[in-house]
């Protein structure tokens, strides 16, 4: 199966998101993308220089990714095969309806889980077949992961949160790096607070210093603004967006909210564990316009794979007209 770039770039006209799920016969019929170029929500000036431009060679990679939880009728298909790939310093939001499959991709991608079937790689490497102990030490090295729930050490200040991976790694931490990224998420004066001293943006703030502390070559958010108000969102994902124009970041989030998702340079929209379409340079007009097809289409039609999986959860959740 074709997860390469090839097939990608005939699909993605021009932008800055070279990189897109591969094509499959299953999938192809069905797939929503464009090539509208509207920019997304601009950075403030700053200081710091800008990374170089992106290069092609993709960070993350899934081919013909497959996960079943349990088994005979209980089984649940949560994904039915994804081919995608990301890109280098790109923002990546994916978006789906409740049960569609979101949390799955992303922690088979962050070698959380293990799929079903299938291949993940991250720089490269197969993580796939990886020993646990590898994949562990890959996972604090290379991957960094954000939940909803901060999940900050309520002990520790700001800054020995933000080391703390580092030093479980018995690493030495880059002042350098950690000064800059303080500086972008705007944190520099509240490194000595304890986090039930900082306010709920403040606290996934540093929780996403603390995911990029170690410079990993990717970092996943699931849901990071699920537990803050809109002003504190946006500051969030401000702060998201700088990571990757400015430090040069590579992020994958999931989110059901339209606005957040339009702080991204493509979006991936799930629909009962298949990619139902791919977005690039969204804007809140075009992902709406993405979400209202896709929640009249359904995604793949049957007859356009062999077997087209659905799961209860995600139907009841549909038919509700739920997105998350
Ligand atoms: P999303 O994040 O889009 O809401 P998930 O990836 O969490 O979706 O779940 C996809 C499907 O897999 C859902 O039907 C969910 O109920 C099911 N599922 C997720 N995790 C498990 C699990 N550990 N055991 C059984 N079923 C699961
Ligand atoms: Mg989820």
């Amino acid at each position: 199966m074709d997860s390469g770039l090839g097939g990608v770039k005939t699909r993605v006209a021009s932008g800055r998101s070279p990189m897109g799920s591969a094509t499959s016969p299953c999938k192809t019929g069905s797939m929503l993308t464009t090539t509208d170029v509207h920019p997304a929500p601009s950075a403030p000036p700053t200081s710091i220089p800008a990374p170089s431009a992106p290069n092609t060679s993709a960070i993350s990679r899934a081919a013909g990714l497959t996960k079943v939880y349990g088994k005979g009728e209980a089984a649940v298909h949560a994904l039915s095969g994804i081919d995608v790939a990301f890109a280098p310093q790109q923002f990546t939001a994916i978006m789906g309806p409740s049960g569609s499959g979101k949390s799955t991709l992303m922690h088979l991608l962050a070698g959380l889980d293990r799929p079903t079937s299938g291949t993940v790689t991250l720089a490269g490497q197969d993580l796939t077949h990886m020993k646990e102990r590898q994949l562990t030490g890959l996972r604090r090295t290379q991957i960094g992961f954000i939940f909803q729930a901060y999940n900050l050490v309520a002990t520790l200040t700001a800054e020995e949160n933000i080391t703390l991976p580092v030093e479980l790694a018995h690493g030495k931490v880059d002042r350098d790096w950690l000064q800059r990224m303080v500086a972008v998420l705007g944190l520099a004066d509240r490194l000595d607070h304890r986090p039930g001293e900082l306010s709920g943006g403040q606290q996934q703030r540093v929780a996403c210093a603390r995911a990029m502390i170690a410079r990993p070559a990717i970092v996943f958010a699931d849901e990071p603004t699920g537990n803050l108000d809109s002003a504190a969102s946006r500051d969030l994902l401000t702060f998201l967006r700088r990571s990757v124009d400015e430090l040069g970041q590579t992020l994958v989030i999931v989110t059901h909210d339209p606005s957040a998702a339009a702080y991204a340079d493509r979006v991936l929209f799930l629909v009962d564990g298949n990619i139902a379409a791919d977005l690039a340079h969204p804007t809140e007009a075009t992902i709406l316009d993405t979400l209202h097809h896709i929640s009249h289409d359904g995604g793949p039609r049957p007859g356009e794979c062999e077997a087209p999986l659905r799961n209860a959860a995600t139907a009841t959740a549909e038919a509700a007209g739920r997105i998350s």
